[in-house]
């Protein structure tokens, strides 16, 4: 096993560790980021006031706009020339944030990637193809690198070039598959297009699916049609990138590498400090970045936190599945529904396939507008009823997540395929500012 001390250990070491390494990182943060001096000091605290880890609520949190606001290296605690890296975010809206890695982070986060392969059931055997996008965004290095430092072959095929990519899945007999989940359902059916059986013809053990948020629905799915095992795992370029927490193949719950990350749920609203096994917002605290240390950092998505061990036998505390981000969170006849929870209630509507398109278009919704693709291969031509699929598709979202909605069915191939992640939700007030603007 890769680390084997840091995947197994015992929960009362990892809360020691945790004390012990946030304090020094309170101290290191105060002393060598002027904006954490200037927090510290508007909370008239100082970092002697930090002796426990219970200690930590009294730190005002961090948030992305803070980032912004130190664009563009970043919020640095080292001078300059000690960076070796530099990440962005996508940032769809407004200035990117940056964030930057020492050498020893780079060690680190890859450390923390080799564990995730690792644990999700990865062996330094596997030949890995890396199908995450190479660049500013952190997949693609961070599932490069992980794999590296675990002893498995890579072949970098990033993400695009899908006959090429499928191509040599088959002809390296490819074990490992590391891309968005959206991008792994749409390989599974270009390679059906072309005549593969992916499941038969593959030779996929494990995928290592994250950066977005994806249904048990559409884990199935893939995993059926590749014959993997399909684990989640979860990060964000603020806190290094991917490989903060990861399923074990108990698949119940990511592991957050808690000797790494210390985590609190809040309310997101109130921002006050939830009790254990309540939903909120997740709020990390890094506990040995050199460049970049982040306190208490509001990361805006939303899940519940499980601390018991695991049956793996992993004591690091466990994310239940990421629904969404409080961002992504749509309120449709005063009910919240994250886009995930619509995933999950199409995908369980046979004869609808995997594609699909939520329109939002005035900032309360009475109504859920989606457009998703019929599933063809369901239906012998002659027994297919667009009324029937239509009634049936918006009774059982009423059903899952008890709201109305309007459905239109598409032929198969209509709703444009993304390689990166998922654009599931069309956002029109987005397109009349667009307009507006011109
Ligand atoms: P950006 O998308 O802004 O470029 P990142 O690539 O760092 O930034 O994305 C991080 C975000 O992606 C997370 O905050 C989370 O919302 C989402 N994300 C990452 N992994 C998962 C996952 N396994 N499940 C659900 N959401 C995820
Ligand atoms: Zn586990």
């Amino acid at each position: 096993m890769f680390n084997e001390k840091a995947q197994m250990m015992k929960g009362d070491k990892i809360r020691e560790l945790q004390k012990e390494k946030m304090l020094k990182m309170v101290r290191y943060a105060h002393d060598n980021v002027p904006m954490y001096k200037r927090k510290f000091k508007e909370a008239g605290i100082t970092p002697s006031d930090i002796k426990s880890i219970d200690d930590i609520h009294k730190i005002p949190f961090t948030v992305k706009d803070d980032l912004r606001d130190h664009y563009p290296y970043g919020i640095l605690a080292v001078p300059k020339e000690k960076v070796v890296r530099f990440h962005a975010s996508s940032g769809t809206t407004g200035t990117p944030t940056v964030v930057s890695y020492t050498r020893n982070d780079l060690d680190t986060w890859y450390d923390l990637m080799a564990r995730t392969y690792n644990a999700a059931g990865v062996e330094p055997e596997d030949i890995v193809q890396n199908a995450y996008g190479y660049g500013l965004f952190t997949g693609g290095l961070g599932f490069h690198s992980g794999a590296e430092k675990l002893g498995c072959a890579v072949l970098p095929t990033a993400t695009g070039n899908t006959k090429k990519q499928i191509k040599l899945m088959y002809d390296f007999q490819t074990n490992v598959l590391a891309c968005t989940p959206s991008y792994a359902i749409y390989l599974s059916e270009a390679a059906e297009n072309f005549g593969y059986k992916p499941a038969k013809d593959f030779n996929l053990r494990v995928g290592m699916f994250g950066a977005e948020p994806w249904s048990d629905e559409a884990r199935a799915s893939i995993q059926e049609s590749f014959g993997l095992k399909a684990q989640d795992v979860y990060g964000m370029s603020e806190l290094y990138g991917p490989g903060v927490a990861v399923e074990c193949p108990k698949q119940n719950g990511l592991h957050i590498w808690g000797d790494e990350f210390y985590v609190e749920t809040i309310d997101p609203i109130s921002g006050e400090v939830l009790p254990e096994g309540e939903k909120g917002e997740l709020v990390f605290t890094m506990l040995s970045r050199e460049a970049m240390p982040l306190l208490r950092y509001r990361t805006k998505d939303i899940a519940v936190i499980n601390y018991e061990e695991c049956g793996c036998g992993r004591a690091h505390p466990r994310i239940m599945r990421i629904k969404g981000r409080s961002d992504d969170m749509l309120i449709i006849g005063g009910v919240n529904v994250f886009p995930s929870q619509i995933e999950a209630a199409l995908l369980e509507t046979e004869g609808i396939g995997e594609h699909y398109q939520i329109i939002v278009d005035r900032d309360v919704l009475d109504k859920l507008y989606v457009k998703a693709e019929v599933d063809r291969g369901h239906y012998e031509s002659d027994e297919y009823d667009e009324e029937e699929l239509l009634k049936r598709t918006s009774e059982n979202i009423t059903a899952v997540l008890n709201i109305r909605a309007r459905v239109k069915l598409l032929e198969p191939g209509s709703i444009p395929r993304t390689v990166g992640k998922a654009k599931r939700v069309l956002d029109m007030r987005e397109e009349h500012d667009r307009i507006e603007d011109v």
